[in-house]
């Protein structure tokens, strides 16, 4: 059966929306997706009929609330294929997530002399965290290289793998550039020299069936709205074996078993991690995300999606002047790219009066587009509802640019 792009289409109301005068083509879902109305819906239920405090209350709101927001939990450990629904942890997005591990796993157990790996393809929330991390203890950032293609150089990762390392955060896709990482071989490695690793999942989680088990990785995070869930609500997936050794980060109600003066005990995982009233509409929003995905056929969705990239890719280089940023041979989601001779802001501010919405900038990656000595590029990034007659229309809009720019 072929992919039904207008049927889907049909369950995300923004997308009948005008800019203007002209027709709406989001090309801008690396940076946040549109959301079907399965999770508008949702959203709404909670607020006009359950919506209350959650756990521990015992009227009929609060266990309806409870049990949507832990109904959640489980829907979102299937979806990235955690053994169970404690080693889902709610946080605000991929962010959070990456600074709870910085901060409460790996800030506790490295010191002078530790190092710990990331490489030159991440975004800066893959970065900072890890350099506060050393500067707070005295352990060094090893950072790996990236090749013309945006590729990870994997012999350099594994060159800079060693007794030392104690830690590794990887990028499963890359926002920048739309690069797939050989994520399995790569966590194999880290293990054999004894390394956990986190994986940012933020680009990789709307695109790749996820499962967490099979890869074997440490910890995994993904943000709600990449996935065309809400903003403001992501999960922090863990090994149950590093969350139940890893402190909790933030201290308050809910965290807690029982509380004295004298002496706190905590929560069980994940609820350790939970601290205070969590955003529970989102995670009811996103639990209805997960569903709506996971009701899809998955295969049907790659097909569509690797094909909107590799069509793009064929049209833009069409176009006199236009160098892609980011040719890996494992790709998804994201064409970024130049046109010669004009400022990638003017190109998005230009296609926007066409009602193209793409995005340009360094898209939180400085050092990936320092790599291929720019400042900016222009960003066409897709999701499942994206057509082959938008790609049509970026074209046609970007033809407008060089006709303006007398290119
Ligand atoms: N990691 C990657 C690869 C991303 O693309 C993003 C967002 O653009 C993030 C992390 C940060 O996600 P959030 O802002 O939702 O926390």
């Amino acid at each position: 059966m072929g992919y039904d792009v207008n049927q889907i289409r049909r369950d995300f109301p923004i997308l009948e929306r005008q800019v203007g005068d002209k027709s709406l083509v989001y090309l801008d879902n690396a940076a946040t997706s549109q959301k079907p109305r399965a999770v508008l819906d949702a959203i709404e239920r909670y607020y006009t009929h359950s919506n209350a405090n959650i756990h521990r209350g015992v009227h009929r709101l609060s266990v309806e609330a409870t049990q949507a927001y832990e109904g959640a939990r489980q829907k979102l450990a299937s979806f990235v294929g955690a053994d169970s629904a404690e080693e889902v942890v709610f946080v605000r997005g991929t962010t959070e997530g990456i600074n709870l591990v910085a901060q409460a796993y790996v800030r506790p157990r490295v010191g002078p002399g530790d190092e710990i790996l990331i490489s030159h393809l991440e975004h800066h929330s893959n970065i900072v965290p890890w350099q506060m991390v050393a500067r707070q203890t005295g352990a060094r950032l090893r950072v790996a290289r990236i090749n013309e293609r945006g590729e990870i150089d994997l012999e350099h990762f594994r060159e800079l793998l060693s007794e030392s390392t104690r830690f590794v955060a990887l990028a499963h896709v890359s926002n920048a550039l739309g690069t797939i990482n050989p994520v399995a071989d790569m966590i194999q490695w880290a293990h054999e020299v004894g390394a956990p690793v986190l994986l940012d999942g933020a680009q990789a989680a709307p695109h790749l069936e996820l499962d967490v088990s099979r890869l074997d990785c440490d910890f995994y995070t993904v943000s709600g709205h990449k996935m065309y869930g809400p903003t403001g609500i992501g999960i922090l997936y863990g090994k149950r074996a590093r969350l139940e050794e890893m402190d909790p980060w933030e201290g308050g109600g809910e965290m807690i078993r029982s509380v004295t003066f004298e002496e706190t005990t905590y929560n069980e995982v994940p609820h350790k991690f939970e601290a205070g009233t969590p955003n529970i509409a989102g995670a009811i929003g996103l639990g209805a995300a997960a569903d709506y995905l996971r009701s899809l056929d998955w295969a049907a969705v790659t097909a569509h999606e690797d094909e909107l990239v590799e069509v793009a890719t064929q049209r833009l280089l069409e176009l006199p002047g236009v160098r892609i940023i980011g040719t890996a041979a494992q790709k998804t989601g994201v064409v970024a790219f130049t046109l010669n001779g004009v400022h990638p802001h003017d190109v998005g501010t230009i296609v926007d009066q066409e009602g193209v919405a793409v995005r340009t900038g360094h898209h939180c990656a400085q050092p990936v587009i320092d790599h291929f000595g720019l400042s900016a590029t222009t960003r066409a990034s897709f999701g499942l509802y994206n057509t082959l007659a938008e790609i049509d229309r970026l074209i046609a809009a970007l033809r407008q640019v060089r006709k303006i720019f007398e290119l």
